[in-house]
């Protein structure tokens, strides 16, 4: 190592953190380093506990036990980190394709390897008291199933969107969790995001005035060389293509926002020859709903936005982003001008209310905001949409909420 190479600073911080009397940095610093930490005296002291900002975990044995299903990167980057800001939600079981990752992630997070399971014994987790629920993240051709088998094992059951492949699948999965006598929560982690809340509740407060339209765009650039982006672009594991995988956030983004169901959808779509597999690339839609509001939709797997806009007769609100997983932001604009929401974002992330959310209930037997009903209800929207992009006609939503066909 030359002179100019050699890492002081990094050294001198450590001669600060772990004393300057040690050997090793002694024998590493340069004179001057030393001599410079030595005047710091460095002893541990024990501190009075701070004033708690959150309240605290409970006992991890009273926490709900989840058993994660699909190891891939939505699963490993955003779910499982989550648990650490949870009160009430622990993670005890895997259950994955890959028994070596299994065994690696499980180290990581101090999961029993007895705790591992593959995706063809699933129903053995009936026997295993530490879980409670299970989280599906694997791709949408799997839900189903893996919904089903969970709830007939006794255990509750928390589905990534989009719920299903279709509207009789969604069906299934509530009729086996209803029989089993447990809960099915759709991972709608926007309806949980404190951003997304806000804006619900000055529409309903009637701060927009009247409101008329709703505009959403939700998209991304997918990269099919990818696993997660390549599957994505297989409808016979993906169910769909943007509107299933990104669209679905404006479809029920539009829902929530107005705190109402569309009575009709006109729909078109563009897909260019190359990058896309078997699924669609643009689809663009509009939704009239019974009170007369208008939601023009978009999304495409070849562009990047993520905004939604509702338009009153006072006032108009937009989220932008709406949908990310950080750095929402709300702005309005009035006859007083146009200014950001300061909104405190300082609590548990998105990811980890949504957690807590099925907890709770489960530990004190309530129900949740995003039942599978309301993943259902997406998923016929969204085949409403590809029917009128088939037929060119505008497509009918004449169904009661909850209903399956
Ligand atoms: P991913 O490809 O990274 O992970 C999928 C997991 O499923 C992997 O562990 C993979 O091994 C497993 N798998 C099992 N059988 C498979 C098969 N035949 N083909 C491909 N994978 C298979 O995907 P992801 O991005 O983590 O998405 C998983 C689910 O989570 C999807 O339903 C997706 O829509 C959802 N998701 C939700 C959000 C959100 O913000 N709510 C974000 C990303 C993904």
């Amino acid at each position: 190592m030359t002179d100019t190479d050699k890492p002081m600073f990094p050294l001198s911080r450590r001669g600060f953190l772990y004393g300057a009397g040690s050997g090793v940095v002694s024998a590493t610093l340069a004179g001057r380093a030393v001599a410079q930490d030595a005047q710091v005296p460095i002893e541990p002291v024990g501190r009075p506990m701070p004033e708690l900002r959150a309240e605290p975990p409970i006992d991890p044995e009273r926490r709900v036990g989840y058993a994660i299903v699909g190891l891939g990167q939505y699963a490993l980057n955003q779910i499982m980190p989550s648990f650490g800001e949870t009160r009430y939600s622990r993670i005890t079981a895997l259950v994955s394709g890959d028994r070596e990752k299994a065994e690696e992630v499980a180290r990581m997070y101090g999961i029993d390897p007895e705790n591992i399971y593959n995706y063809d014994n699933m129903e053995e987790m009936a026997q295993k008291e530490a879980i409670d629920a299970v989280y599906i993240i694997t791709p949408p051709a799997f839900h189903a199933e893996q919904s089903i088998v969970s709830s007939r094992a006794g255990k509750h059951v928390m589905c990534e969107k989009p719920m299903a492949m279709d509207a009789q699948e969604c069906r299934a999965m509530i009729d086996a969790a209803e029989e089993a006598n447990r809960l099915l929560m759709i991972g709608y982690r926007s309806q949980y995001e404190p951003h997304n809340l806000e804006a619900i509740e000055r529409i309903r407060n009637g701060e927009l005035g009247d409101v008329r339209i709703v505009h959403t765009e939700n998209s991304y650039i997918n990269d099919p060389e990818t696993p997660a982006g390549e599957w994505r672009i297989q409808r016979s594991l993906a169910g769909g293509g943007s509107l299933y995988d990104i669209g679905i956030y404006g479809v029920q983004g539009a829902r929530y926002l107005l705190g109402e169901e569309p009575i009709e959808v006109m729909a078109q779509e563009h897909t260019p020859e190359e990058g896309f597999g078997d699924v669609e690339d643009v689809v663009t839609w509009q939704f009239r709903f019974a009170s007369g509001v208008r939601a023009v939709g978009s999304t495409s797997f070849s562009t990047e936005a993520n905004r939604f806009g509702v338009s009153g007769t006072e006032g108009y609100l937009e989220l932008q982003p709406a949908t990310d997983y950080y750095g929402h932001r709300l702005t309005l604009r009035d006859e007083d001008g146009t200014r950001e929401v300061d909104i405190d974002t300082q609590g548990p992330s998105q990811f980890a209310r949504q957690l807590d959310h099925l907890s709770e209930a489960i530990l004190n037997g309530g129900t949740v905001a995003t039942p599978g009903e309301e993943g259902m209800q997406d998923i016929r929207i969204m085949q409403a949409i590809y029917e009128s992009v088939r037929t060119g006609q505008p497509v009918p939503i004449d169904w009661a909420y909850g209903e399956a066909d």
